[in-house]
């Protein structure tokens, strides 16, 4: 039921180790070792060539994390993407994620180019609050301040009040709260409900969820800890209520992250997407991380916790979108000015 990460260490010390280890990857499987590494030494020329900065996300394929690592880039969660993008002097920025995040850095800088290795990688959570219903549902409680998670479209962020990532949500609410403010949570309900129960705030939920958390399973969490007594659970809140209540640490990406670097636990069953797995080991090297079960006992997987838009990055469009260009990112400037207000009140936000 268990699956090991691959040691990160090996791969810094030598890139053709992580190559091979990520060899094994379906996503992967078809491309030879020597291509691989021929796309690692063109995406670094074109990157220095055209002033360009990767920006990658936790979850995306550990090849392009670390490629974003020795080229100067970042590999952060959405929040840390959004900063880092804004406040880098390149003039363009590629993000190597889904749709929002692209966004987001197009709305945050709206002078520089923004490209992405695919246009296609989305979020279930984007496509679960298509604009048009969600200003109705905002229209018809217009007595709530509206509250939506970054995973959402510029449409959306434009008709919010507030922009949140999870590793700010239960101080931003809280925060609120303490103002008498009733709230609008879009799109994720688990994520939702978790700010709910944590903060006691008045809270009105938005249907959505996110496809990979939402399958983690109570009792493979259960199981793993019958079989680990001394491992802690760490648990992305975009997960069902039944898993977060098994959590020793309930938080975003990098409060999980910094949870398996700080705390005195050997062993860690992760409820998140697997490609964090990359950065976990590279920053506990000595610790074993073990992926949260998702599936049955008849299913071909021990664990789906892998995004399937995230797993559309790879080197390969990311070498071909530096080499033609395309891919760009535009956002309508009037819907970017009115999207950048509860942007930019989140990344002012500071817990009082
Ligand atoms: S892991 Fe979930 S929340 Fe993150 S991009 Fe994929 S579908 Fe969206």
């Amino acid at each position: 039921m268990s699956q090991k990460s691959t040691p990160a260490e090996s791969v810094h010390a030598d890139p053709r180790a992580l190559v091979q280890a990520h060899l094994a990857e379906p996503a992967v499987r078809n491309h030879s070792e020597d291509e691989l590494v021929l796309w690692r030494e063109r995406i670094k020329r074109l990157l220095k060539e055209q002033n360009a900065v990767l920006v990658a996300h936790y979850y995306t394929d550990p090849l392009i994390q670390a490629l974003a690592e020795e080229t100067g880039g970042c590999v952060s969660d959405s929040l840390e993407m959004a900063r880092f993008g804004a406040q880098h002097p390149a003039d363009t920025l590629i993000v190597a994620g889904v749709k929002f995040m692209g966004e987001t850095a197009k709305i945050l800088t709206p002078n520089k180019r923004v490209l992405m290795p695919t246009l296609e990688a989305t979020c279930s959570l984007d496509l679960g609050c298509p604009p048009e219903a969600f200003a109705a549902f905002c229209d018809a409680h217009p007595d709530r301040t509206v509250v939506v998670y970054a995973n959402t479209s510029a449409a959306v962020k434009a008709r919010a009040d507030w922009v949140v990532t999870s590793s700010i949500a239960l101080d931003v609410v809280d925060y609120l709260d303490s103002r008498g403010e009733k709230i609008i949570w879009a799109p994720d309900k688990h994520l939702g409900s978790y700010v709910q129960r944590e903060t006691g705030a008045d809270v009105l939920l938005w249907d959505g969820s996110c496809i990979v958390h939402e399958e983690f399973k109570a009792k493979g969490v259960l199981d793993l800890k019958a079989l680990y007594p001394d491992a802690a659970v760490l648990v992305h809140p975009e997960s069902p209520a039944s898993v977060v209540e098994l959590a020793d640490v309930v938080g975003s990406t990098s409060q999980i992250i910094n949870a398996a670097k700080t705390r005195p636990e050997k062993r860690f069953v992760v409820a998140t997407d697997q490609g964090i797995f990359y950065k976990m080991q590279q920053q506990c090297p000595d610790k074993e991380l073990i992926i949260a079960p998702t599936a049955g006992a008849g299913a071909t997987c021990r664990s789906c916790a892998n995004c399937p838009w995230m797993a559309m990055n790879s080197l390969e469009n990311l070498c071909g979108v530096l080499e033609r260009g395309d891919n760009e990112i535009f956002v309508d400037p009037e819907l970017g000015r009115r999207a950048m207000i509860p942007l930019q009140r989140m990344l002012d936000f500071r817990k009082p």
